[in-house]
């Protein structure tokens, strides 16, 4: 048999316990393994799954309480409410699809959530793999769109900045590196998606900074391109449309995770979350992408911070060790 073939039955086999939560390996397995079905409803238009059903597939403990649900084990950790769409994964905020649903007296995960966000993040490794090799970075913003304005730099600025500081860090890695602008140039958001159908790179990297009306908000934000028939973070209502960068959703789904995290754990930054918007270069990226909100500019302190050296520094290293943690995920 050829390795490619067995290649193929591997995954097939990985796939698997995605619809039927088998507990066994493949080579293990007794002539009739022990297949539990999991069980689904449908409530307004969408497909729910049985919480318990989540639970024992990846083998957690379940704690309900007041506000919501906590699904967890030594290893893993799922946060979710009933009400909000906020909640965690191993102590990380994550802005989930949809709460969970509690229809008679059972609670429900929204299947959305867990195939596209939940699964590809507990996965050890993750189904659809692909070399990391070519990196294409996104300095948003420029030219005549200077972005954000802050207390030392714009936005347009520090994404610059920042950016080709990452991509000096990725080149020296061995990584080869293609840039949207190298300059302080303005090109058009659908240029930039060209660009990286044109190119092909096997991951999309856009940098930014944030800003808001209240002062005191600060933190790093990590943004994905929502799935269809799926609700934006930033919106209520769902849109069946599916996007070129909805091919990528679960890759999508663990690179926001590894880089978000990632930054967090080397800036010691505010942790905003992880969350879902139909940003015009996520719609149109041809591989796996997300969008890194790099904290306020609107927050004097964060905004003075963006500005510096030695915290630019800190966040390239977090984007590095994210880059290099998914691409271990998916080798
Ligand atoms: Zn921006």
């Amino acid at each position: 048999m050829k390795p490619y073939f067995l290649l193929i039955l591997l995954i097939l086999f990985a796939v698997q316990p995605v619809v039927t939560a088998q507990n066994t390996t493949p080579a293990a397995a007794p002539a009739k393994p022990k297949v539990h079905p999991v069980r689904f409803v449908y409530y307004a238009g969408m497909r729910y799954i049985l919480l318990p059903d989540i639970a024992r597939y990846y083998r957690l403990s379940v704690r309900y309480h007041k506000t919501g649900v906590i699904l967890y084990s030594k290893m893993r950790r799922l946060e979710m409410s009933y009400k909000k769409r906020e909640g965690a994964i191993n102590g990380f905020r994550v802005y989930f699809l949809a709460p969970v649903l509690y229809l008679d007296k059972r609670a429900y995960i929204s299947e959305n959530d867990f195939l596209k966000v939940i699964d590809p993040i507990f996965r050890a490794r993750l189904q659809k793999k692909h070399p990391v090799r070519t990196i294409m970075i996104d300095p948003g913003h420029g030219g005549s769109d200077p972005g954000a304005p802050g207390p030392i730099l714009r936005e347009k600025q520090i994404n610059l900045l920042v950016a080709l500081k990452l991509k000096r860090a990725l080149e020296h890695l061995g990584f080869k590196v293609i840039m949207t602008r190298e300059r302080d140039i303005f090109p058009s958001l659908s240029a930039r998606s060209a660009l990286c159908a044109q190119r092909k790179p096997d991951l999309f990297i856009s940098i930014h900074c944030n800003s808001a009306g209240n002062k005191r908000v600060n933190g790093v934000e990590t943004f994905l391109v929502t799935p269809p028939r799926a609700a934006s973070t930033a919106d209520k209502t769902p849109r069946v449309t599916s996007y070129p960068g909805n091919l990528s959703d679960r890759n999508n789904a663990r690179l926001a995770y590894e880089i978000q995290t990632g930054i967090l754990k080397f800036t010691n930054a505010g942790d905003r979350g992880i969350r879902h918007a139909r940003f015009a270069v996520l719609r149109g990226a041809t591989c796996p992408a997300v969008l890194i909100e790099c904290g306020f500019l609107s927050n004097l302190e964060e905004g003075r911070k963006l500005a510096m050296n030695e915290y630019q520094n800190r966040l390239v290293a977090g984007i590095i060790s994210g880059i290099a943690r998914y691409a271990y995920a998916v080798r």
